[in-house]
């Protein structure tokens, strides 16, 4: 899941690392236009398309 940088608006960029919390994930990022590192804390059910019910 790519990401913009935040400051110099930089996008498409792929996460250089993941670590997982239980259902959250966190992306680490490196812009390879101006050098920022940040990183992006995502909740994994809200990108999951389809819900196994639970019948
Ligand atoms: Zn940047």
């Amino acid at each position: 899941m790519t990401d913009s940088c935040p400051v110099c608006v930089h996008r498409g960029i792929a996460p250089a690392a993941e670590r997982r919390h239980g259902e959250n994930v966190v992306h680490g990022y490196r812009c390879p236009a101006c050098g920022h590192t940040w990183a992006t804390a995502r909740h994994l059910p809200a990108y999951t398309p389809t819900r196994r019910s639970a019948a």
